[in-house]
Parts: C-alpha cells; structure tokens; sequence
C-alpha cells in the first residue's frame, strides 16, 4: 500500500478519474501511482506512457488478471 508522512502533501478528491481499471499496455490517462486490483503490486507511470504489460508480473489463479488503478494522481 502506497505510504506517505505528511499528510498535508494530498487531498483527497472524489475525482472519477480513480475509478476505472485499465488494462496492460493501454496508455496511462493520468501521472501519478497506479495499483494492480488482483494483486496490489504499485507502479508510476507518466500520462501518455504505457501502462506496463501483462508480462509485468505474475498472478497465482485467485488473483486474477492485471487491471491498474490509478491511486494518486499528481498536479
Ligand atoms: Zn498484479
């Protein structure tokens, strides 16, 4: 799970933007962190950039497939 210190430093918004799941190699809309719904492996990629790949990682059956969530975006 993404950490931070200061607590002064995010806002929480109630921005669509967190909801989709997108999939592997698909363009990444926002900059900021990205985290895998089947397995909570986090990422950063940059808007515009590639979302990394199926062959990214490895998921065991329970997990299920790759899908990134944006979880903090930056400004
Ligand atoms: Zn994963």
């Amino acid at each position: 799970m993404a950490q931070y210190k200061y607590v002064h430093y995010l806002t929480n918004l109630g921005d669509e933007k967190f909801d989709p799941a997108h999939e592997p190699g698909r363009t990444s809309p926002h900059t900021g962190i990205y985290k895998c719904q089947g397995c909570g492996v986090e990422i950063i990629c940059l808007a515009g950039d590639p979302l990394p790949p199926l062959s990214h990682h490895q998921h065991s059956l329970t997990h299920g497939g790759i899908a990134w969530r944006l979880i903090v975006a930056t400004v």
